[in-house]
């Protein structure tokens, strides 16, 4: 029996046997050829059968995929860039060689290119350039880039395209390892999204293929030949899981309400479409935070209008007429993008960020506004601004929303008037003067990771710190219960987004403080209304 780690970057534990990955590729050797002419054809008609077979992965996958399909237009992309053909086609001519080999070094040159960029997406895009790079070797070799599985497996791999883990069969994989990838990476992102356990950065052994193992990925760990005992611990552990699982099933359609007749908005969180798949999955009521900043995250430069008010529109028909609630950027502090070109602070937590930057440049606010306030006619768009310190900043927003509002008008685009507009109390000085606050807005949402690291003066991004930090913190709690006190003397609804809204410890402590409102990860919504229809 062996143990080894790894980065856990989708939870669950699974039992079974190791299949090793083994890419059809065959080695890549140079050879030198007469035929330059012929060899530079037959590369562009090999990278013409790529590209094609890329656009049906995009077209095959987008419905259930979502965005985390755009990879693969990407990869197709890329493979349509003039860079990328001129090195292939000048090594071709430089050097007299074969296909194969001018594409494996193209992809190696662009690989080192884009690893030495600063800049954290270009070098996550260096991977990218091998992976574009493998795909056309396999074509040119006429082979087909998967392994189908034919028995339930783990599968191990150094590395996993995404195009490669999306062409595995969900029923036959049981988790995957990797010894390469990050938890951002697009691979990762996929195994969330396909919800399969799974871990990267596990230093595997070609020795492992047909073994049994145990991929513990809610502690990050994976067990090779395990004896009769631990895997007797472990079923017990899968069994549980199960029974606990099924048993929320049939939670789905049931009120979230307790036992005194308390009705809570049962919400739930997401960063992108393809979250939306997992809020209806779960049965969550609604959407109680979308992290706008994903958008900008994810994308190589400012999103236009149009862009953003695609992605609103698909998310707010989703959800017919159920809330969406859109949080206006939120960037900054350790949500960081390059072409903001912000500055270095020394405290960035405390420094230039989320509403700070929209009310600094209200160009960039202006046209997430529109394109918020365009889609706010194609579902129920409600929207909620981060870091509120003071009532001049929501007076400050108040103008530009309607500046952007009569704009609209004067253009006849149609837009939902009366839109519900909160704020996140997520600073001790907005929860202090929330009574003030509340007869500004429509709603409250209290950001509890940012309420806790700014009140007890603890970062939140600092490991080292874990040992200090105390969520259940007594002056958290009280912020928390004068916030919905003043909420509520005032008039509007109140619910918690950050991280202890899914505490279930908490939630009695919740309900007796009349709490209207809970947004959780959706993975978490069914637990949470299980617990708030056992509360009194
Ligand atoms: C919070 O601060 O609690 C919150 C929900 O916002 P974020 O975690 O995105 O800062
Ligand atoms: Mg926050």
């Amino acid at each position: 029996m062996k143990s080894v780690n790894g980065n856990s970057v989708c939870l669950g534990v699974v039992i079974g046997k190791i299949q090793f990955y083994r890419k059809n590729a065959h080695e890549i050797s140079k050879v030198i050829l007469e035929d330059i002419e012929g060899e530079k054809n037959r590369y562009l008609a090999a990278r013409d059968k790529a590209i094609q077979e890329l656009k049906e992965l995009y077209e095959n996958t987008k419905t259930s995929l979502g965005e985390d399909a755009e990879i693969f237009e990407m990869h197709g992309m890329l493979l349509e860039d003039e860079d990328y053909n001129d090195e292939v086609l000048n090594i071709i001519d430089r050097e007299h060689t074969n296909a194969e080999y001018a594409v494996f070094q193209a992809g190696e040159h662009f690989y080192d290119i884009f690893s030495n960029i600063e800049d954290e997406y270009m070098k996550n895009r260096a991977i990218d350039m091998r992976h574009i790079s493998e795909k056309v070797i396999l074509s040119l070799q006429g082979l087909h880039q998967v392994t189908q599985l034919k028995e339930p497996r783990i599968l191990a791999a150094d590395d996993l395209q995404p195009s490669e883990t999306v062409q595995l069969d969900r029923n036959m994989l049981l988790a995957f390892v990797t010894k390469k990838g990050s938890s951002n990476s697009h691979t990762a992102i996929l195994a969330r999204t396909m919800n399969i356990p799974a871990l990267v950065n596990v230093d595997i052994d070609k020795g492992w293929d047909g073994k049994l193992a145990i991929v513990d990925a809610n502690t990050g760990c994976m067990i090779i030949e395990p004896d009769e005992k631990t895997i007797e611990k472990y079923q017990r552990i899968i069994d549980e899981q199960t029974k606990q699982d099924d048993m929320l099933q049939e939670l789905k359609g049931k009120e979230s309400v307790t036992q005194n007749g308390h009705k809570v908005k049962l919400y739930a969180n997401i960063g992108n479409l393809t979250d939306l798949n997992y809020v209806i999955e779960n049965d969550a009521e609604g959407v109680g935070l979308f992290r706008s900043e994903f958008i900008y995250l994810n994308s190589n430069d400012y999103p236009t209008e149009e862009q953003s008010f695609e992605i609103y529109k698909k998310a707010a028909e989703a959800l017919g007429q159920k809330r969406l609630i859109i949080r206006t950027l939120d960037i900054g502090a350790d949500k960081k993008v390059d072409y903001f070109n912000l500055d270095e602070e020394e405290n960035p937590a405390l420094g230039y960020r989320a509403i700070r930057i929209c009310l600094k440049r209200p160009e960039i606010f202006k046209t997430q506004l529109r394109a918020i306030l365009r889609a706010s006619i194609y579902g129920n768009i409600s929207i909620m601004y981060p870091m509120i310190t003071s009532v001049e900043e929501i007076t400050s927003i108040k103008t530009i929303v309607n500046e952007v509002r009569a704009e609209l008008d004067a253009e006849k685009i149609p837009s939902k008037k009366d839109i519900e507009q909160g704020i996140m109390i997520e600073t001790p000085a907005a929860a202090i003067i929330s009574d003030v606050l509340a007869k500004e807005v429509d709603f409250f949402s209290i950001g509890t990771n940012d309420l806790s690291q700014y009140t007890l003066a603890i970062d939140r991004m600092n490991d080292k710190l874990e040992d200090f930090f105390d969520s259940h913190h007594e002056a958290i709690l009280r912020l928390i219960e004068l916030t919905v006190k003043n909420a509520h003397n005032n008039g509007i609804w109140v619910g918690i987004c950050g991280e202890l809204g899914s505490d279930t410890s908490l939630t009695q402590k919740f309900m007796d403080m009349g709490i209207d409102e809970l947004s959780v990860s959706p993975s978490k919504v069914l637990k949470v209304r299980q617990i708030i229809r056992s509360c009194k």
